[in-house]
């Protein structure tokens, strides 16, 4: 972490080449608002921007590339006098400018209204999202009050260091033998993020230095691990424990959960609940006729088996999601010959270095440039946010064209026929196979590497892109409807997850032994800001219905959620009360307001059909709202919407 004595001598004994060339890997709009904060130097600030095309959206770059150089040089001077000076400790200058110097690195004005959110992401307080006790809590309640998490993946991890910090007794289940959950079980060839990994850490993961700047899977698992170890988890964590039902019971003022674990069952009763389970985690298996006939190995890819070898085979991957696109061109390096059966073309967006290696210069900046990587993790997240990324989601309700859903999107479906022109040109039976039904973003929109990603494999001899549907499974293959067998060593289901389940299989009753299924009758998975359920106790998701973020990433909600709920365990400590639980009412109102944002997002259009919709033809998965309102109603929440007893 900067200021500490490493750091200082590494600094201390670089050269001016050293610095020179560290710098060159700087972000350039990173520098403009990271000097403009230490120096207040105004010419940084007059460097002028404009917009650019950034991954799915549009953000602001530098106008004039050549202005990089000035921005490096003066960084250059800055760090070579701050060298000089001895590289001790250095403030990170006037809290006023602040906002201004977010807005420079941005390259956007960050609303007055956003700011408190916005210093939470650039993590100068690495506890930002804790809870703060208003009051020392009375020791008996404290310890009286239990608190079970349920799994030990990106959420519930934030979740037990959370609760360890605020001194509340909790105690974690995970149904695997590792952390990590998504990243403990996703091992298929080719698993990594494709958001960037800059801002898939925590507040207080900043200092963690990722491989790349989209991490494959072992990464992942490792930054998870380190967590665990960084903040003593493990001996927290029950492995190999599966939820199997809880239920609330209002005399005891407690859930009862059943749980299975290597030893058998056995009844956990914590005074409240935080479920941290993916949603994504459980896998749907499609019934496919004559799958038990198949007489090679067959799994889903959240299933891979640890020593299989497929040199020289045969691999039929059923499903052509994110999963199948990010992993078939990597299996045709492994395998003999793949065949991609596809049923719904998805659109695809390269991105230039996502199979990429950081090159050591760019952990020497984070290291070596105090508050750098503050600043660096701040834009990373601003382009994730709602006045970048989520813009590439909205539907302009005047919009005429059919094949888009506004300007923008006009302009990203060109961007991405433009890219598989460049890539399939000389096959124009693949450029119309690989042509989406539906407009760009209405479906979750698949990152490929801008060099070699799955246009490039469908263009190699051992790779074959089949259209025609399954008929069935056989003993050594698959057979198409057109009455085709194709012969297949291995089948891979990249058939996507039973997303529209929430807490499936776990049996939750709340209170008067009202089921989830009674609570989601109508219309499928709903909550309040993806929380709270009312008449579900002492209950708070993580991960629950229309939470999947489109402005602002799954760290930051996971944060805001975990935080929103110690503070009530802390109102319900403090206040010696029993239970809260969020009222009918504000339900009803949020998920109506939530009905009426849907509308207005792409992935409503009703020609996209995917895990996006339920089987009443909503969304329960997606948040329609901005990360900053999510924010707003979790950190201010009103209090009437709120039954403590
Ligand atoms: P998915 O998007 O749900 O895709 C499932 C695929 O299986 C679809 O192509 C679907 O076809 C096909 N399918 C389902 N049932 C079928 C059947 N009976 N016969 C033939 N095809 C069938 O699943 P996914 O690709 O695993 O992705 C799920 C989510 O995981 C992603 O959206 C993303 O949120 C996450 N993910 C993220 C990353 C990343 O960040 N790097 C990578 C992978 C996954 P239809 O479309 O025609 O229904």
């Amino acid at each position: 972490m900067q200021g500490s004595t490493t750091i200082r001598t590494e600094l201390r004994t670089a050269t001016d080449d050293t610095i020179d060339d560290a710098l060159a890997h700087a972000d350039p709009m990173v520098l403009r608002g990271w000097l403009y904060q230490l120096t207040g130097d105004e010419e940084v600030a007059a460097v002028p921007v404009a917009p650019f095309h950034a991954g799915v959206a549009e953000a602001m770059g530098l106008a004039d590339r050549r202005d990089a150089g000035l921005l490096r040089a003066k960084a250059a001077a800055f760090l070579r006098a701050y060298r000089d000076a001895g590289a001790g400790e250095l403030p990170i200058g006037p809290p006023e400018r602040l906002r201004g110097s977010l807005g420079l690195a941005a390259g956007q004005e960050v609303p007055e209204s956003e700011l408190e959110l916005w210093l939470e992401e650039l993590a100068l307080d690495p506890w930002a999202r804790s809870l703060r006790w208003p009051e020392d809590p009375p020791p008996e309640r404290l310890a009286d009050f239990s608190v079970l998490v349920i799994g030990a993946g990106l959420g519930g991890l934030n979740a037990a260091v959370q609760l360890k910090r605020a001194g509340i007794p909790f105690t974690v289940v995970e149904k695997n033998p590792g952390v990590g959950g998504t990243w403990h079980e996703n091992r298929y060839p080719g698993a990594r993020v494709d958001t960037p990994s800059r801002a898939y850490t925590h507040l207080y993961g900043l200092g963690y230095e990722y491989a790349g700047p989209f991490c494959e899977q072992a990464e992942n698992e490792k930054y998870f691990n380190w967590v665990a170890d960084t903040f003593d988890l493990r001996r927290d964590i029950s492995f190999d424990t599966e939820v199997l039902s809880a239920e609330w019971d209002e005399q005891g003022a407690c859930w009862v959960v059943r749980v299975r674990d290597p030893e058998g069952e056995r009844t956990l009763r914590p005074r409240a609940v935080i479920s941290a389970v993916g949603f994504l985690s459980r896998p749907n298996v499609p019934e496919i006729p004559g799958a038990d006939r198949f007489r090679g190995p067959a799994f889903h890819t959240a299933r891979w088996p640890a020593d299989l070898d497929l040199t020289g085979k045969r691999v039929a991957v059923i499903g052509s999601g994110c999963t199948s696109y990010q992993m078939v061109p990597e299996l045709a390096d492994l395998a003999g010959h793949v065949e991609l059966y596809q049923r719904t073309p998805q659109w695809v967006f390269d991105r230039p270095g996502y199979r990429s290696r950081y090159p050591d210069q760019v952990a020497w900046l984070d290291r070596n440039l105090p508050w750098y990587a503050n600043f660096l993790r701040f834009r990373t997240s601003w382009l994730t946010g709602p006045h970048v990324q989520s813009r590439a989601f909205d539907v302009d309700p005047e919009w005429t064209d059919p094949l888009s859903r506004s300007a923008m999107n006009a302009r990203i479906r060109d961007g991405r026929l433009e890219f598989m022109r460049q890539k399939l040109g000389s096959r124009p039976d693949l450029l119309e196979q690989m042509l989406p039904p539906h407009p760009p973003m209405s479906a979750r929109p698949v990152a490929v590497d801008a060099g070699y990603g799955i246009y490039d494999a469908l263009l190699r001899a051992d790779v074959t892109l089949v259209t025609e549907g399954i008929a069935g499974l056989t003993e050594h293959g698959i057979e198409t409807v057109d009455g085709r067998e194709h012969p297949a060593d291995v089948v891979v289901y990249a058939t996507g997850f039973r997303a529209n389940d929430f807490l499936w299989p776990m049996e939750v009753r709340g209170r008067d032994g009202l089921r989830l299924a009674d609570l989601w009758a109508e219309d499928g998975a709903r909550a309040w800001v993806g929380t709270m359920l009312p008449a579900f106790p002492n209950l708070f998701l993580l991960y629950g219905p229309n939470t999947n973020p489109f402005s602002l990433g799954v760290v930051t909600f996971s944060e805001i959620t975990t935080r929103f709920a110690l503070e009530r365990i802390a109102d319900l400590v403090l206040g010696d009360r029993h239970s809260v639980a969020i009222t009918p009412e504000a339900y009803r109102r949020y998920n109506r307001k939530l009905d009426e944002r849907e509308v207005l997002r792409t992935w409503s259009d009703p020609r996209a059909d995917n895990y996006y919709r339920n089987a009443h033809g909503r969304s329960a998965s997606n948040c329609p709202f901005e990360g900053t309102e999510i924010w707003e109603r979790l950190r201010h929440p009103d209090p009437t919407d709120l039954e403590v007893r």
